[in-house]
């Protein structure tokens, strides 16, 4: 089926082509047929873009004069908006990305959640008094950045780009949204949204483009006030420095290598089960995959008979197949990625316990099976890169101590799992383990009410929860005199 839906660049409240006329071709991973044509940013047209939300965004623009609760109401239509269009857009992601519905419906869901919790604060953001010396009034008000800007990956484009855009626009900023280039469709419904909603012009700006083009024009623009950017951590530390020439503040969601670290009390069947979604979900596409199953040596070849099962009763598909539980990875040049990885492990001295192989029955398509990975150690490039795929890769351990010892082994820190049924190991764990997120017993799992984000070098920041709101807010101090 053809896709009909937006294609232009949203700016000021105006769909229009690319300055040039220059265009991106997507494609559908699950059939590798073209799918759309989409306007790519030139960096003329990121100036005007953040021009018009620099306009928005000034103390008598559109949105940032605006009374909280007017702000409020439009995020809630907004979120309304976004409810509407619900089918519409899991159609366009499963095709621009490959996840099957039940999945891009999650995220729809997800994001139209996110826009109500965050419509909710717009009228509660306080601020504070201070006890200082003196006849003095002291006061610390939070005020909006100015213009935010919304660079998002290609494994969740709506979801993510929802994630940031809530927040910001709650507290008063206004946005320049790049999707990748990958996956660009989806981000326009925000600007489809927006205009439905009445969000006034400028507000919502949405600039598909290049990362090298329309991104590095975005983080380089002296005009832009704060990078929320989501990706991989080798793209992140430059997009670190582009935005230091202006003193830009960012904030960094990147990758990960989860450890699911299953004790042996825990219980095997919810185990495995959480094992097998927080590595097949997405077709392991995720930045917070439990790509490392730690497993207690006198439950391993339980855990690893369990999860193999489950792996091979996965049925592949695409985004139109109903049946489908696991779908294709982004595109040709990703999937021989990830097999290289699983040769990796291989040649390194891991067994494969199933999969690794391309499916027979899918024809075309970037299918990989569901892949399994035991007699892994550690140090091996398996257990210590992000793979960015369905591949799980199994290690053993002998106690508690060797277990979080393995755990925190890594240069990431973005989610880990822990399961058991023991309270002192639960809670002992999850103080132990050098992670953004630790989650007990249900791998993975997220809410807008929660902080989302990474130590070490899975970023900088947080997305979601209240914590959100400091990002994209700064602080003023107003010291008053009342003497005399
Ligand atoms: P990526 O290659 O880093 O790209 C992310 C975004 O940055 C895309 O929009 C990309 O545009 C853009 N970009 C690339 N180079 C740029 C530059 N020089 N200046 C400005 N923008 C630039 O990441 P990806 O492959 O799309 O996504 C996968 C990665 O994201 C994984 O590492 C995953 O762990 C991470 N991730 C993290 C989280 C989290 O919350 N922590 C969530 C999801 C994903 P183009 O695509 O057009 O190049």
């Amino acid at each position: 089926m053809g896709y009909d839906g937006p294609t232009e660049l949203y700016i000021d409240g105006e769909w229009t082509s690319a300055t040039d006329g220059q265009t991106i071709e997507t494609a559908d991973p699950a059939t590798e047929e073209p799918y759309a044509t989409v306007a790519s940013a030139t960096a003329e047209d990121v100036d005007r873009a953040v021009d018009a939300a620099d306009a928005a965004a000034a103390r008598d623009g559109a949105w940032r004069s605006l009374d909280p609760s007017e702000r409020a109401a439009h995020l809630h239509a907004m979120a309304d908006a976004i409810d509407d269009l619900s089918d519409e857009i899991v159609l366009v992601e499963s095709h621009d990305n490959g996840k099957t519905p039940f999945e891009a419906g999650l995220d729809v869901d997800m994001v139209v959640d996110t826009f109500r919790y965050y419509a909710g604060w717009a009228d509660k953001l306080t601020g504070q008094t201070v006890p200082v010396p003196g006849d003095r009034l002291d006061y610390v008000q939070q005020e909006p950045l100015g213009v935010t800007a919304h660079i998002a990956p290609w494994n969740y484009p709506f979801q993510l780009a929802g994630r940031s855009l809530a927040p910001a626009l709650a507290c008063g900023n206004t946005a320049v949204l790049k999707p990748s280039s990958q996956t660009p469709l989806s981000a326009l419904y925000y600007a489809e949204a927006a205009e439905r909603a009445g969000i006034p012009d400028g507000v919502v700006n949405v600039v598909p483009g290049t990362g090298s083009e329309a991104g590095d024009a975005i983080v380089g623009h002296p005009g832009v006030d704060h990078v929320a950017f989501t990706g991989s951590t080798d793209v992140g530390k430059g997009i670190m420095s582009r935005a230091a020439e202006n003193v830009t503040g960012v904030t960094m969601e990147l990758g990960g290598k989860g450890p699911n670290v299953i004790f042996p009390d825990a219980d095997l069947d919810d185990a495995a089960a959480g094992a097998h979604y927080g590595i097949f979900m997405n077709a392991g596409q995720m930045c917070w995959a439990g790509s490392r199953l730690l497993v207690h040596e006198d439950v391993h070849d339980a855990v690893v008979e369990r999860v193999v099962e489950r792996a091979e009763a996965t049925t592949l598909g695409s985004g139109i197949d109903d049946d489908g539980r696991m779908g294709p990875l982004i595109s040709e040049s990703h999937l021989e990625d990830v097999e290289a990885y699983v040769q990796a492990g291989l040649d390194e001295g891991a067994t494969l316990a199933t999969g690794g192989s391309r499916p027979d029955d899918r024809g075309d398509g970037y299918f990989l099976e569901p892949t399994v990975l035991t007699d892994v150690t550690n140090d091996m490039t398996v257990a210590r890169e992000e793979i960015f795929g369905p591949v799980l890769s199994v290690i053993s351990f002998a106690d508690y101590e060797e277990a979080i010892e393995i755990a925190n082994d890594s240069p990431y820190g973005l989610m880990a799992g822990v399961w058991t049924t023991d309270l002192e190991t639960a809670h002992g764990a999850a103080a132990d383990l050098d992670y953004g997120m630790v989650s007990v017993n249900e791998y993975p799992v997220t809410f807008p009410q929660t902080p989302f984000g990474g130590f070490k070098q899975s970023g900088i920041g947080r997305e979601q929860g209240t914590e959100a709101l400091a990002e994209y807010t700064q602080a003023k101090n107003v010291n008053v005199n009342l003497e005399g």
